[in-house]
């Protein structure tokens, strides 16, 4: 008889989004004439720049000629692709990575995930609290997490994310083999300075750690003394895996288009990561569709570099507004400097929860609960500056006038 991988069975139901939905979905339908205005989204809502649109249309039309046919691609992408990565997120910052490095993807959320492959079952795996769920979640599918109790994980080593320690994980009193580090991170909107990422580094370094790097927020970063990438930190290439979007940086969220660095210098026991997960992604990837990969290129045109920043610096200015609204309605906040997020200590001590209910009820403005991302989120509300600019004013509008 067939048997199922049941570790399926043991992820809770995926609820914080889907109650998130259904509050807002019943406020909607109990105040058909009140306003409803979603501070919680994570995806992007700008559309994509005419640069990007310009080149998938060339691309599309060469695919219709008999010479501009493509048909399967190379499974880690275009040379005219990363050959640009290369050159305009890596060498232009002094950061030598070579095109076989680069493994261009349909996401970064599925690399996260699928980079789980290349591992054993055994590694003991560190991830923050709160943290983007899917890195819990598909090390718990793969039977990386061990059973889910009291809303933890019995395997995974757990790095809490405070206030009393500015959202800066702490190294692992214990050895843990596969950190997940997320800078700028999501939910919190916090950034790490290259002064606070050098430990880690070192601590890979020490116990044979592998780093797994995600900085899809790094079009975001408006501090200098914040890396735009792990591999801006000495020693990195040996110990880290940097995961890249062009979902928040150039709004592909429905285009999808990622990358993936694994350093020829990254080894385990004398074997490269790098031919894994070349062999990973060569039998169980078809690589990103062509017309997809020449929009992406375009983003690193001068007319996608200056359009595509235009819409980072209008979500920044968003997160400005929703800082210095809450601030003066008395709230504490972090993140949103480096990032498109706000995190929001709750008034009170008030539960993420009530905090919820209260904002959504009183000002018909919706936001994520904190405790939704992990037990250490308790206490705080995520605001995204992905909404337009008209619909966070009103909404901080609505809010000061609760508070
Ligand atoms: C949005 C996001 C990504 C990007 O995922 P894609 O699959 O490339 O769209 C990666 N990591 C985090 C933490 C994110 O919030």
């Amino acid at each position: 008889m067939a048997k199922i991988n049941d570790n399926y069975l043991k992820l809770p139901g995926a609820y914080l989004f889907s109650t998130v939905a259904r509050k807002a979905e019943e406020f909607a339908a109990a105040h058909p004439d009140r306003e409803l205005i979603k501070m919680s989204i994570g995806d992007v809502t700008k559309p994509l720049a005419p640069a990007v649109i310009k080149a998938m249309k060339a691309a599309a039309d060469e695919m219709g000629t008999a010479e501009g046919f493509h048909g399967y691609g190379p499974e880690q992408g275009y040379d005219f692709l990363r050959s640009k990565i290369a050159e305009c997120d890596y060498k232009s910052r002094g950061i030598d990575i070579d095109i076989s490095e680069i493994f261009v993807s349909d996401g970064a959320k599925s690399d996260c995930g699928n980079i789980g492959d290349i591992f054993s079952v055994d590694n003991k795996v560190a991830v923050c609290d709160p943290v983007y769920p899917v890195y819990v979640d598909t090390n718990a599918m793969a039977g990386r997490a061990g059973d889910y109790v009291g809303e933890h994980w019995t395997n995974l080593y757990y790095m809490p994310c405070t206030e009393e320690n500015g959202f800066m994980p702490e190294l692992p009193k214990e050895k843990v083999d596969i950190i997940y580090l997320c800078f700028p991170n999501n939910p919190t909107g916090v950034a790490a300075t290259r002064e606070q990422l050098k430990p880690w580094v070192e601590y890979a370094k020490e116990n044979g750690a592998v780093i797994l790097y995600d900085s899809a927020y790094e079009a975001f970063i408006t501090n200098p003394d914040v890396p735009h990438s792990i591999y801006e930190i000495e020693g990195a290439k040996e110990v880290a895996i940097e995961f890249r979007s062009f979902s928040k940086t150039a709004g592909f969220t429905g285009t999808r288009c990622a990358y993936t660095v694994v350093p020829h210098t990254l080894k385990i026991d004398g074997t490269e990561l790098n031919s894994l997960w070349n062999r990973r992604q060569c039998t169980k990837f078809n690589g990103v569709p062509y017309v997809i990969q020449r929009a992406a290129e375009a983003v690193y045109s001068e007319d996608g570099r200056r359009e595509t920043k235009a819409a980072i610096a209008y979500y920044l200015e968003n997160a400005k507004i929703i800082r210095a609204a809450l601030t003066e309605a008395g709230l504490t906040v972090y993140g949103g400097e480096n990032a498109p997020y706000i995190w929001a200590k709750t008034p009170d001590g008030l539960k993420s929860w009530e905090f919820f209910d209260k904002i959504l009820d009183e000002a018909g403005v919706v936001t994520t609960p904190g405790s939704g991302f992990g037990p250490s989120g308790e206490g705080f509300v995520r605001l995204t500056a992905f909404s337009t600019k008209e619909n966070t004013i009103k909404a901080m509008e609505k809010i000061k006038a609760i508070l």
